[in-house]
């Protein structure tokens, strides 16, 4: 089922959700289960599952390094298949522009109809590590935008080299990032909020944010989204603060503000046990405030770790 349809379905209810990140190449997939179980009983209609893109290694060959491109966390599209069927969930895979070309996306978009998944989420991905840039892969997309269109032209059995009349033609929803302290390489929010629109234009369902720890940020990104003409559901993003070093890599990595109040709460702990239930006291009040608002679901980025998340869903769901 989409997501939008569960939107519509809940009639107003604040749903919960919360996005997953595919364990490391070769750990075991139970780890992943273990985190996702505490999690059920606050019915989440999807899961969302990440993708890391590639990323050079270095290997040691009699003294000389090998430069070898590597996915450290591959199986995206295979852990959204078996989570869908092990807790009859919907599953949200998140597809990348950066690593992947046209037509590997085309082959992972019929993989994903075939698994019955019925929602996808559209990103451009981040510069890899070693550059200081997003630069296009070759035969691949360079924005959000164009990803969601070939997704778009799928749905209407456009594929990429030919046309294919079907009676099951893929439906995907289809999810696009948003920012409410803008993405870090728009030069103004105004800017960054035409690129969004662009998006929805271009066939994007729904939106979900990055993360923001300053509710205010969301609702004024709601309203100039709406002013912007941007009409289809916005999703907070939400997520707990978990340790002491999240302060200085929390705004470096994403360019966000966070609050004084926090910060101070922050500093004061004495071990990351004390950090970890300031970040889940203050999710806390930031998702009681949001679901009073009427949002359409409150999305936790678990990173891996869903005590914290148990803790928040417990006081809300
Ligand atoms: C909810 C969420 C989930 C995410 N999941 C993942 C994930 O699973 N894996 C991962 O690697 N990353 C993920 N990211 C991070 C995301 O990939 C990065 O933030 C990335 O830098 C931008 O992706 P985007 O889809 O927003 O890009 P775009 O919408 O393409 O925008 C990127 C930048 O380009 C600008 N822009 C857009 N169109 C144009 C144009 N025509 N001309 C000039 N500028 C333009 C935008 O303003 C923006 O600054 C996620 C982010 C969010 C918010």
């Amino acid at each position: 089922m989409k997501v939008t349809d569960h939107i519509e379905k809940a009639k107003g209810e604040t749903l919960f959700s919360f996005e997953i990140i595919p364990p490391l190449k070769g750990r075991n997939i139970q780890e992943l289960y273990g985190n996702i179980d505490p999690l059920m009983e606050f019915k989440p209609p999807f899961i969302d599952v990440t993708t890391s893109r590639e990323e050079y290694v270095y290997i040691d060959r009699d003294g000389l390094l090998d430069k070898k491109l590597t996915r450290m966390r591959p199986g995206t599209v295979g852990i959204c298949a078996s989570i869908k069927h092990k807790y009859d969930v919907d599953t949200v895979p998140h597809v990348l522009c950066g690593g992947f070309t046209k037509e590997e996306t085309e082959y992972l978009l019929v993989d994903c109809h075939y698994l019955g998944i019925d929602n996808v989420m559209a990103l451009r991905g981040d510069a890899m590590r070693e550059q200081q840039y997003f630069e296009p892969t070759k035969g691949g997309h360079p924005f959000a935008k164009s990803l969601v269109k070939q997704i778009q032209d799928l749905n209407c059995g456009k594929y990429l080299h030919e046309v294919i009349e079907a009676d099951d033609c893929a439906d995907f929803c289809i999810g696009v990032a948003g920012y409410p302290e803008k993405h870090l390489e728009a030069p103004s929010l105004k800017t960054d909020l035409k690129r969004l629109k662009e998006k929805v234009d271009a066939g994007a369902d729904y939106i979900v944010t990055q993360m923001f720890f300053d509710n205010k940020k969301y609702f004024e990104f709601v309203a100039a989204a709406k002013d912007m003409g941007i009409h289809v559901p916005i999703i907070p993003g939400i997520k707990p603060i978990a340790v002491k070093r999240h302060l200085q890599l929390l705004p470096q990595v994403f360019r966000i503000d966070l609050p004084q109040d926090l910060i101070d709460a922050v500093d004061d702990c004495k071990n990351n046990k004390e950090v970890r239930q300031v970040g889940i006291d203050w999710a806390i009040q930031q998702s009681k405030e949001l679901k009073a608002a009427g949002v359409p679901v409150l999305h936790y980025y678990s990173m891996g770790k869903s005590d914290n998340i148990k803790a928040i869903a417990r006081e809300l769901f």
